[in-house]
């Protein structure tokens, strides 16, 4: 069966050997993705519902200028057979979402509508440091962590949150300089969101999530790391260790759930552990053409910076 992520490999290529169009491409991407990260900045209370649905017509908007646009500049660029053999691929993945950029006849519409929403989810995505983060909370917490530093026997909510985000920026880090490892887990949340966002569709439960989680991490997660374990050795996961190590105090039970398995799946155990609704969000869209309003978690609200 071909994916969605097949078709956007494919754009990538068709884009690669095409520097006119991808020229194109790049120009109308970055002039989407500012217009998106200044939307955001206007509407920045997602406990606003009504903000929200505005803020979800102006996005559909900016994909949809972007998208008429490339149209307008890039439909003569192609050869035929580029855009028989992208129309061929296109028209097996079912979705309404893949189904729009399917209709703009013109390779490189799925990259483009999915990198200028893209922008959106990136925005929320930046985490003040663990220090700052305690500092912030200190005179909320409840277990003594964020003033003292003196580990606990159970981290308080707030602090599990702190302690969650840090993890998983760290294992970003940490990936980020292990390129192989990185495209590989990559490839392995990109199956797990369609899966989750299928679950959500479906079932609306979040408790239904956990068999998949676990099953990602016994399979997919730990391939990756015995696969790549040579690689991984050279990388320092002390921090890691350290934080992994917090994190099995957590008090948020979705957390909790997996953390006896955290040290035989290795590296993406943090970004399985966290519960990143966005994520999960932009996939629903992607799978059933329609876009519930963002609801960012408490954690991410109270961590995140605009
Ligand atoms: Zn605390």
């Amino acid at each position: 069966m071909i994916t969605s992520i097949e078709i956007l490999g494919t754009e990538e290529l068709l884009l690669q050997r095409n520097p006119r169009a991808a020229a194109v491409h790049q120009a109308i991407v970055a002039r989407g993705r500012e217009a998106v990260i200044a939307l955001n900045e206007r509407f920045d209370d997602p406990s606003d519902d009504t903000a929200m649905e505005r803020l979800d017509t102006e996005l559909e908007a900016i994909v949809e200028r972007s998208v008429s646009e490339y149209v307008r500049q890039a439909s003569g660029l192609f050869s035929a057979e580029d855009v028989d053999l992208w129309t061929a691929k296109i028209s097996r993945v079912p979705g309404s979402y893949v189904g729009r950029a399917a209709a703009v006849g013109v390779p490189g519409a799925l990259l483009l509508m999915e990198s200028v929403e893209e922008a959106e989810s990136e925005e929320n995505s930046t985490f003040v440091s663990l220090d700052d983060t305690l500092s912030n909370i200190a005179g909320y917490c409840q277990c003594g962590y964020a003033t003292s530093r003196i580990v606990p026997r159970q981290l308080c909510r707030l602090c599990s949150g702190g302690v969650l985000i840090a993890w998983r920026t760290e294992e970003d880090q940490v990936i980020a300089t292990a390129p192989k490892v990185r495209s590989e887990l990559h490839a392995v949340f990109e199956e797990l969101l369609d899966e989750l966002a299928t679950i959500h569709l479906a079932t609306g439960d979040a408790s239904a999530e956990t068999p998949a989680r676990r099953r990602a991490g016994n399979t997919g997660i730990t391939r990756v790391n015995e696969t790549y374990a040579e690689e991984i050795a050279l990388l320092d996961l002390t921090r890691w260790r350290e934080l992994s190590d917090l994190n099995q105090l957590s008090q948020i039970t979705a957390v909790t759930a997996h953390a006896k398995h955290w040290s035989q799946w290795g590296l993406g155990s943090a970004r399985l552990a966290m519960q990143s609704d966005p994520e999960i969000q932009a996939r629903m869209r992607r799978i059933a053409g329609s876009r519930p309003a963002p609801k960012p978690s408490l954690f991410e609200r109270l961590f995140s910076r605009r």
